[in-house]
């Protein structure tokens, strides 16, 4: 039976440093299948936030000098903008310093308490600060905590405890009951694991004559509460448990998101607490892996390793977002490097997505006016095959979703743009152009309505990407705003006009540096991007004012690590021209050759230095820059026509 709600959180993020890649990555994969459930018809909740008591924070905020609060309000602020400012649409934030929260911490405390399950005991043992836990002696490693290699101080206090160990054997038979309450299988079997050995009670709370940043405890203000047990209860205090609508109808269907780090708090605690609690615990438990920053792989000539958000303002969001959630193996971990990402923004968005949306815009363009047939009936094996190829797609993407494996639906989306670009291939629609028109019709109809329910499929991994689809196929709306059951069926469609635009995802040559995002005027990129551009009269093209050049001298823009700066001659006069060749043509070796530059571009200025004309170069097999130069020496000055 399908489900009609649907309820993701990522962690709370500790607000003792600003966002990072993992954050980053957690809310992506959030941001993804809540569109993708959302587009599924379901009702979809997301909820993110920040975790802001503990001692961490309040060490932090006295060496940024500032008070816990306002630290926090900063820090959190941060979160909260990073996200919106990638587009992330999360329903509620909280925050683990409201009111609100505070209130269901201290209810549910209170509730824990009453039935007995919270007792006063003494404690002793190695405490670590940064960790804000006790260690036993044998997790430590020469007297030192284990991650922070810090010695460690003997600490005796009294405490509460909540008394975790009563349901070990109630949680192990849960867990076994429900294969997929901690998924995928290796993080159920180290939640298993942890519970092999006999569970301890969990002390709840911190004396305030040691800390004071922090939930008082309801039954002892003499006390605040541990971090952990205040933060895991956001999951229900932003559902306004216990009366709340939302926690009425949400709850039942919560799915956790988080990274492996933190199985034992959500895998363990989280349940038991829930449990003692009487509330029901959650469905289930999504465990991701570890970003591994691969420096070498990052762009060396730079000296500096991009953050992944430095990286979505180079490459754009989307190319982010679809690199992070196709390379990574929900559940394992992955390698994350620029390189890596170029390598499949150039494969797979530039090549096979961008280009079959081109190709197909452009013979539509070309050889039907820019109108878009409808798809009509299929007429042959391969009308058939492309038609079920898509069709097919709906299974595949919703399994693959519902266990968050949301690298396998990219997969099953990008065999059916093969299967997309191979029919193309196999018609050869530029042929029936000659002698088919109506074949020619059907064949392009098809390829636009496979495009068009592809699009869809993209719209929750790559949805500024899908918006600009949607707009190039003749649609309105957006299919954020669309539902598989009415938009995703394959469909006769009426007739509509394309729109014209530029390509999706221009290649991007990482040797040279030049994202074609750049506001520089890259010779190249154009050529290599725009296999299919629309036709132009030959009005348009004399507007261009192409002249061969010769280039008197030659050297590096100061501080730029592509840019060359060239002094060219037009015969009558000296033109500043600036070009993004430097690692490919060292400046010494460009002196004397001819070139040919676009001499009627609008002037630029590039680094503090103007440019007056765009150089033209392409690019050869293996990606390198090569400059378009006369067949033999021509007339300075001279018009290409
Ligand atoms: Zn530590």
């Amino acid at each position: 039976m399908t489900e009609q709600l649907f309820y993701v959180t990522t962690p709370i993020y500790y607000v003792n440093a600003p966002p990072h890649s993992g954050h980053a990555y957690t809310t992506i994969v959030a941001d993804t299948v809540s569109r993708y459930h959302r587009l599924a018809g379901r009702r979809t909740y997301f909820l993110t936030g920040t975790d802001e008591h503990g001692d961490k924070i309040a060490q932090a905020a006295a060496r940024a000098g500032e008070t816990p609060q306002a630290y926090a309000d900063r820090i959190s602020g941060m979160f909260r903008e990073t996200w919106t400012r990638m587009g992330l649409r999360f329903d509620q934030f909280i925050r683990t310093t409201e009111p609100r929260h505070k209130r269901v911490v201290q209810a549910i405390l209170q509730k824990i308490h009453d039935a007995g399950d919270i007792y006063f005991s003494d404690y002793g043992g190695l405490y670590c600060v940064g960790c804000e836990r006790f260690y036993t002696e044998k997790e430590t490693v020469d007297g030192k905590c284990p991650d922070h290699q810090t010695p460690l101080a003997y600490v005796k206090e009294q405490n509460y405890f909540f008394r975790m160990s009563k349901y070990q054997d109630w949680l192990i038979r849960h867990i076994q009951d429900n294969p997929e309450f901690i998924r995928p299988e290796r993080y159920r079997n180290e939640a298993l694991g942890f519970l092999r050995d006999p569970l301890e009670d969990l002390c709840i709370s911190r004396p305030r004559s040691r800390l004071e940043w922090g939930i008082p405890l309801p039954f002892d203000d003499r006390y605040v509460t541990y971090v952990w047990f205040d933060a895991l209860i956001n999951y229900v205090s932003a559902l306004d448990y216990p009366d709340g609508a939302l926690f009425r109808s949400l709850w039942p269907v919560a799915q956790h998101l988080i990274a492996k780090d933190i199985l034992k708090p959500h895998g363990i605690y989280w349940p038991t607490m829930l449990h003692a609690a009487g509330i029901p615990v959650y469905r289930h438990l999504n465990v991701h892996g570890y970003w591994l920053m691969d420096e070498a792989k990052m762009s060396k000539s730079r000296g500096r390793v991009l953050s992944p958000l430095e990286l979505a303002d180079k490459y754009g969001l989307d190319a982010l977002r679809y690199f992070l959630l196709r390379e990574m193996v929900f559940g394992l971990d992955a390698n994350f490097s620029e390189e890596a990402l170029v390598g499949r923004l150039n494969a797979d968005l530039a090549n096979n997505l961008g280009n079959l949306l081109q190709r197909t815009l452009g013979m539509v363009d070309r050889f039907l006016g820019g109108r878009i047939p409808p798809a009509g009936d299929p007429a042959s094996d391969a009308d058939i095959g492309i038609k079920r190829a898509v069709e097919e797609l709906r299974e595949s993407v919703e399994t693959a979703m519902a266990g968050f494996a949301l690298h396998r639906a990219l997969e099953a989306i990008w065999s059916r743009l093969d299967t997309a670009n191979q029919y193309i291939d196999g018609e050869k629609p530029w042929e029936l152009a000659k002698r088919d028109a109506v074949a020619l019709r059907r064949v392009l109809g098809h390829t636009c309505e496979a495009l068009r329910v592809m699009t869809l499929y993209l719209s929750p991994f790559m949805p500024t990407t899908a918006d600009r689809m949607w707009l190039r196929l003749g649609l309105a709306g957006s299919p954020t705003d669309a539902r598989f059951d009415v938009e995703g069926r394959w469909s006769g469609a009426e007739e509509r006009s394309a729109q014209a635009g530029e390509a999706l995802f221009p290649r991007v040559d990482l040797a040279a540096e030049a994202p074609a995002t750049a506001p520089a005027p890259q010779a190249g990129t154009e050529v290599a991007s725009q296999p299919e551009a629309p036709p132009v009269g030959i009005d348009e093209f004399r507007r261009l004012d192409l002249r061969v050049g010769q280039i008197v001298a030659a050297k590096a823009v100061r501080g730029s690590k592509k840019l060359v700066h060239l002094t060219v001659s037009l015969g009558g006069e000296e033109r500043s021209v600036v070009a993004g060749i430097l690692l490919h043509y060292p400046p010494e070796t460009l002196v004397g050759k001819q070139i040919v530059i676009v001499a009627n571009l609008q002037p630029t200025t590039l680094m503090g230095v103007e440019s007056r004309g765009m150089l033209l170069a392409a690019t050869d097999a293996d990606g390198k820059l090569v400059l378009v130069t006369p067949e033999r020496t021509a007339a300075i000055g001279a018009k290409v026509k």
